[in-house]
């Protein structure tokens, strides 16, 4: 709020500055009268100037000096403001402290670091699980302490969307999970979680998959053989003729859940794929329009376009796996007179291989979740089907291992697009 005394201060002047013509018109001396009030005037005003620096500098937590007028006024606001950002300060001193207390005690560690990337503070769990000393290592370059190749490509990469796994540069048993966020200006805080358990919990559930997958294979071969055996042999009645159908079948679907599950504990088992095949795509999606062909009860239209000169980098086996997976979805979900189209094309960003086709399509709500385990837009009919709702997980898990996505667009009644998304690198031109 402006001073209001300034109207004072003013009129304080002119009276003096009357005063003072008064005396200099009857002594006849009126400049100097006038010239020596307003000195005098400037000289008063620099001494409360001084005042107010040696107070502002000198005497902080003093009570300000003593003044009459504007001057008063201008001490006592500057003194009010002063004590309000004392307390200011010291509310958000509470608070940091208060934050620093609880990030303290957490059991996650917890690194603040300057934008140059030293340690400002660190917790107790800081040093338990990343080996960092407070106060001793604050100052100090995080990526000095921390030498993990992969750690130092995260931290200096500045794209912490995603979280690192690493062991624990104290303890390689222990498993840590790291976030980073920024804030401030480019400031950034480090937490590190022990996973340890949520790990071995989930190496375990892939051991059991794999395990109880493996084990139930062969008892289900055995079965699945006896009841094929049985089935062919004549005299059956009716009765146990459709049964032992209905039998085969449903053993015959349990082998290929088997087989799906096996297939995603093996991707599961190794992370990255071998890229060592070179793949001509017009010899794979001729073999897949066969086995589309085959299989499918009743006529599509099965088409190809295919730019024969791109050729893919990968794992020859996955990819067909992956490619065929797509083929065979279209023609279970499309009917008589439907067509298909398969297509493989590069533009200037990304190379892509595409199912398309006119069949029964999907709500858009589904969508998200097709690549879930065991989802089923309509469990009825792919059980009709034939489907095990493994075969679109296993997709995306070979589209991962070779850095591609799955793209799916889709209109109810009117068909589905699924585009796996290869980036360039994972292609090679060959003109014939
Ligand atoms: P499933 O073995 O049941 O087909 P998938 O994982 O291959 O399992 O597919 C998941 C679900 O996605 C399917 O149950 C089906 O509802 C839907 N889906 C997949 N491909 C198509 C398609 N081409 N057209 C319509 N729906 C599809």
């Amino acid at each position: 709020m402006p001073l209001r005394g300034w109207k004072t201060e003013l009129a304080r002047l002119g009276l003096l500055l009357v005063v003072a013509a008064f005396f200099g018109l009857i002594l006849d001396l009126l400049s100097w009268f006038m010239i020596g009030t307003v000195l005098a005037y400037a000289l008063w005003s620099i001494n409360q100037l001084r005042l107010l620096n040696r107070w502002l500098f000198k005497g902080r937590g003093q009570e300000p000096p003593e003044a009459a007028g504007l001057w008063g006024q201008v001490f006592d606001t500057l003194s009010q403001m002063q004590r309000e950002n004392e307390r200011v300060t010291a509310r958000l001193r509470a608070s940091i402290e208060h934050l620093r207390s609880s990030f303290a005690s957490m059991a996650d560690a917890v690194v603040m670091l300057t934008p140059d990337g030293n340690i400002e503070w660190s917790n107790q769990a800081a040093h338990t699980l990343l080996g960092l000393r407070h106060p001793d290592d604050n100052g100090r370059l995080l990526v000095n302490l921390l030498r993990e190749p992969e750690f130092i490509r995260f931290f200096e990469s500045g794209d912490y969307r995603e979280r690192l796994s690493i062991a624990s540069p104290v303890n390689g048993q222990i498993k840590l999970s790291i976030s980073v966020s920024v804030f401030g200006q480019a400031s950034r805080l480090l937490f590190a979680r022990d996973v340890t358990r949520t790990v071995q919990l989930e190496q375990m559930r892939k051991d059991f998959v794999a395990n109880v997958s493996h084990e139930l294979r062969t008892p289900l071969t055995v079965i699945t053989g006896y009841l094929e055996m049985l089935a062919d042999q004549p005299g059956n009645t009716v009765p146990v003729a459709r049964a032992l159908d209905q039998m085969s079948e449903q053993s015959r679907r349990m082998q290929s859940l088997i087989q799906d599950l096996m297939t995603l504990s093996r991707l599961e088992a190794v992370p990255s794929a071998r890229h060592a095949d070179s793949i001509a795509l017009k010899p794979l999606m001729d073999s897949i329009r066969d086995e589309i062909q085959l299989a499918a009860v009743g006529e599509r239209k099965l088409s190809i376009e295919c730019d024969e000169g791109l050729r893919l980098q990968g794992d020859f086996p996955e990819i067909q796996s992956a490619f065929s997976n797509l083929a065979s979805n279209a023609a279970r979900y499309t009917g008589p007179g439907d067509s298909i189209t398969l297509r493989w094309y590069a533009d200037r960003d990304h190379a892509y291989f595409e199912v398309q086709d006119t069949g029964i399509g999907i709500e858009p709500q589904h969508v998200p979740r097709l690549t879930e385990r065991f989802y089923r837009v309509d469990q009825s009919r792919s059980t009709e089907t034939g489907g095990t709702g493994l075969g679109l997980a296993i997709v995306k898990h070979i589209l991962l291992r070779h850095h591609a996505e799955l793209r799916i667009r889709s209109y109810p009644g009117r068909g589905s697009t699924f585009c796996c998304v290869f980036p360039l690198s994972a292609v090679t031109r060959r003109d014939a």
